[in-house]
């Protein structure tokens, strides 16, 4: 569940933790939520119902019109599989565990008024019978991949959980798992209590600076949730002295002052300071930056738009107007009686269900019985991701047919 009250969120540590100030610059916008974290939240009600119900639990089956799916159920049941494999290890390894199911920690020992919801934290014994703490996190995201190692959300958790827990369990190891089933991700860490416990000490210094809106601005990746980017004053000139230095340093002159160069009046050819295109190897160097720039011009726009729109600030230079819109009928039913009443026919489009909802209609084993060697998995379109990005490289000598190539 979303961190929604604490300053020193776990969920936003990354953030804070490169960008101290941020905390305090993003206190004036409000924390608006989206389809996509509702969606979310659901999902994690579902998980959690899913797991109490295994614990014997009384527990309700939560509902929502606007976002079940059987997709949900899908990834609920991939995250609900990993969580009691856990629990079950760790009860052949010794004394039953304790489980607790999205548990508040308390971190606030190392960030001032530091919490968060753990979705799952599993205190056991490892496969050598040692003190094992076990924090589990589900993430419902497709668009980029979560990693598991040194993720300092997770290890916020861990620490909570220790300063909890870690005085009554003879705890040694912490293992934190990320499971993020829309990206096939299961991404686990692990460290000792020791190695966790010195981390925090090490973030004790950064984690004041935040909570007292001191420290430096620092761009990155973190930037992509902070309420303050459209605003923020780093991010503009990192975006600008990027234009500037790689693309716009006209100011000198494009073309070679070299006095022995080319006599453009006589129509020779001209000579570039720099050549005049720019080679992959310089665009592949900018381009972990132009995600975040494109990201930025984005949330400018769209934090302009708002304020000229929702509130008629005015932009200097701009105006607001009316987009294009589509027809559209009043009155479906008075539509379909007028047509028919006048001769037309064949006013209904009929419709292959799709293949999730022939999953629903028949359950998985019939649909697999009936339709399962009908049923092909295409790859999917060739992507360019950063390197770090868990999933195998495509081949492209031996495998280029069977995928669909970018345009
Ligand atoms: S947008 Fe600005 S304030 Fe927010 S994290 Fe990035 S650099 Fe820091």
């Amino acid at each position: 569940m979303p961190d929604v009250h604490a300053l020193l969120s776990a969920s936003s540590s990354k953030r804070w933790l490169h960008c101290p100030p941020s905390v305090r610059l993003e206190e004036g916008f409000p924390n608006e939520s989206s389809v996509y974290a509702e969606e979310g939240t659901f999902a994690h009600e579902v998980c959690e119902y899913k797991v109490r119900k295994y614990l014997h639990e009384r527990v309700t089956r939560p509902q929502s019109e606007e976002y079940y799916t059987e997709e949900i159920d899908q990834i609920t049941d991939v995250y609900y599989e990993f969580v009691v494999g856990v629990i079950e290890a760790m009860k052949r390894n010794g004394p039953d565990p304790l489980v607790l199911v999205e548990e508040r920690v308390d971190y606030s020992h190392i960030a001032p008024s530091g919490f968060g919801t753990a979705d799952m934290l599993i205190v056991g014994m490892d496969e050598d019978g040692k003190g094992l703490l076990h924090v589990c996190d589900f993430k419902t995201g497709k668009g980029v991949f979560v990693d598991c190692d040194h993720n300092s959300q997770m290890m916020l958790y861990a620490i909570g959980a220790l300063h909890a827990y870690g005085y009554i369990y003879p705890i040694e190891k912490v293992r934190m798992t990320i499971i993020q089933p829309r990206l096939d991700n299961i991404s686990t860490f692990e460290c000792s209590r020791k190695e966790l416990e010195e981390w925090g000490e090490s973030i004790r210094p950064t984690a004041k600076l935040a909570y007292e809106g001191k420290g430096e601005q620092s761009p990155g990746d973190w930037c992509r949730f902070c309420r303050a980017k459209p605003v923020c004053r780093a991010c503009a000139e990192e975006a600008l002295s990027l234009a500037r230095e790689e693309f716009l340093d006209l100011d000198a002159g494009a073309l070679s002052d070299d006095p022995a160069g080319p006599d453009l009046t006589r129509g020779d050819l001209p000579v570039f300071k720099q050549p005049g295109l720019v080679p992959i190897s310089e665009l592949s160097a900018i381009l972990p930056m132009l995600n975040r720039i494109s990201s930025w011009i984005e949330s400018v726009f769209s934090y302009v738009s708002a304020e000229a729109i929702n509130h008629a600030i005015p932009v200097p230079g701009y105006k607001v107007v009316e987009g294009r819109s589509k027809r559209i009928f009043t009155d479906t039913d008075a539509v379909v009686e007028t047509a028919i009443q006048n001769g037309y026919t064949d006013l209904y489009k009929q419709q292959l269900i799709t293949l999730t909802e022939f999953e629903k209609m028949m359950g998985k084993k019939r649909f697999t019985e009936l339709l399962g060697e009908y049923v092909a998995k295409p790859p999917g379109k060739l992507t360019l991701v950063p390197e770090d990005d868990p999933r195998a490289p495509v081949d492209l000598n031996h495998a280029m047919d069977d995928f669909e190539a970018l345009e």
